[in-house]
């Protein structure tokens, strides 16, 4: 509850840190970009069709 809570989010694909500026929200997650969201989203995809 602080203001702390301005933390840094990653790429949950790449795990680059990112800046408010230019990271890309999709699915509750922060991305660098639609090709990390997709790359990321693929791999997620292959994880749950293996179970
Ligand atoms: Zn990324």
């Amino acid at each position: 509850m602080g203001k702390a809570e301005e933390k840094r989010k990653n790429c949950l694909n790449c795990n680059k840190s990112l800046r408010r500026i230019d990271w890309y929200y999709r699915n509750n997650g922060y991305f660098c970009n639609k090709a990390c969201f997709k790359a990321y989203a693929k791999k997620q995809e292959e994880e749950s069709a293996q179970s």
